[in-house]
């Protein structure tokens, strides 16, 4: 039996690393469950699933929490440290990292240092600290599975090889909604053409990561640090038919791919039951009505947020951190309806203009770079809504 606790289980993979527990109950039990603000959905799961320990982001929202779940033999805590003890409870063998953006931080390095081994799907993390988160995952001897499908797929397309036979990883992309938008239609696209995507179905900051690809660079940052792969050793591929999940291509020329319908339970489920393969109820894919697979290259004029995240990475030490805090805040906006699509990237760009690059060697300091990148990239949104 292995004993799960999810940060973030009320989200789109929380959610879905729910359904696969609710499937196999002989496998798999709940100790820990947490969740930013839907008190009425976490409240559900906490009666569907009987975790010991729930935990709500905020403190105020607790005394709720407690009304939802009178009767109920669990324990509620609130605030950052209420998330650190349901992440690192004693009983829980392996924590889902299922936080969006930079929250997941401080909970996720708490459930490390705490000897948990990690299904990663809060891609933010490696993007901001992948150096620290590395070397934490090293010095605590804690295995970390991959969620996110395109790294599930190079993690499976690496089996039984060795790293230095790699020649390049190539991550897939669908290209999202506007694939065959053009740039000058981009300017006016609003959130519900954004938030379409044709194949996934997401958190909203998601989402509109992969509307601006920048989904696609923050992934790009995470295979680096994931697979202990240089830069321009990862390409991209546009692919809109989102069956491959990405590949690994080796020195021989061989290219090994992993395919399969679209369905985030597919690698949720390989990062809960690695080594073994567990039902998911997933469409098997039926090759012989598929129009066909294609690849092309990125358009990285219109898509500019991907440059930036090269850029970024680039630059290295804080660089990441801040482009990641911009596009947080920027992303925060466009849902909001505050700006527009195409002042994403231009909120990034003059965030990461403004920034000097400096070493970060602690989970605080990563905090204070995220921090300065929300700061700068907040007024920097007041100044184009003026
Ligand atoms: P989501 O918005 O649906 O869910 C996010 C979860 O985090 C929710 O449970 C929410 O309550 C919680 N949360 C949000 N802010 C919080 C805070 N400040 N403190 C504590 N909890 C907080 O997001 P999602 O789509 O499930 O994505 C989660 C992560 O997984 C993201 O990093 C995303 O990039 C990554 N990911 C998602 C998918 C997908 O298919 N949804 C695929 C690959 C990777
Ligand atoms: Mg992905």
């Amino acid at each position: 039996m292995k004993q799960l606790s999810i940060l973030g289980s009320t989200g789109s993979i929380g959610v879905s690393t729910l359904e696969i527990v609710a499937a196999h109950p002989d496998r798999f039990r709940i100790i820990g469950l947490t969740a930013g603000k839907n008190l009425d959905l976490l409240a559900s799961q906490i009666k569907q699933f009987s975790p010991r320990i729930a935990a709500v982001a905020l403190q105020e929202d607790v005394p709720r929490l407690k009304q939802l779940c009178e009767g109920l033999d669990v324990k509620i805590v609130g605030g950052v440290e209420g998330l650190i003890e349901a992440a690192t409870a004693e009983e829980t063998d392996m924590v889902v990292a299922a936080i969006v953006g930079a929250a997941g931080l401080i909970p996720t390095a708490a459930a490390i240092r705490a000897g948990k081994d990690i299904a990663l799907a809060n891609k933010e993390i490696l993007v901001t600290a992948g150096h620290l988160f590395m070397e934490m995952v090293n010095e605590y001897g804690v295995k970390l599975y991959p969620v996110d499908s395109e790294h599930s797929a190079i993690f499976q397309s690496l089996e039984g090889h060795r790293n230095k036979d790699i020649n390049k990883i190539i991550l897939t992309a669908s290209g999202g909604p506007f694939l065959n938008t053009s740039l000058d239609q981009l300017a006016s696209v609003n959130v519900q053409d954004a938030l379409n995507h044709p194949n996934w179905s997401m958190g909203r900051k998601i989402t509109i990561d992969s509307a601006t690809m920048m989904n696609k660079g923050l992934e790009v940052i995470e295979a680096h640090w994931l697979f202990n792969a240089p830069m321009e050793k990862i390409s991209i591929n546009i692919h809109p038919q989102s069956i491959i999940h990405s590949m690994v291509e080796y020195i021989d020329g061989c290219v090994i791919a992993q395919l399969g319908t679209p369905d985030m339970k597919a690698p949720i489920a390989y990062a809960l039951s690695y080594p073994e393969r567990i039902a998911t109820g997933i469409q098997p894919l039926d090759l012989t009505t598929l129009s066909g697979l294609t690849f092309f290259k990125p358009d990285m004029e219109k898509f500019r947020c991907l440059g930036l995240a090269y850029r970024a990475i680039q630059e290295g030490e804080s660089m990441p951190a801040v482009m990641n805090a911009a596009n947080e805040i920027a992303v925060d906006a466009f849902l909001k309806a505050q700006i527009g699509f195409l002042q994403i990237a231009r909120i990034i760009e003059s965030t990461m203009d403004t920034h000097k690059a400096h070493g970060l060697n602690t989970i605080e300091e990563v905090l204070q770079a995220d921090q300065w990148g929300r700061t700068t990239a907040r007024d920097i949104c007041k100044r184009l809504g003026n």
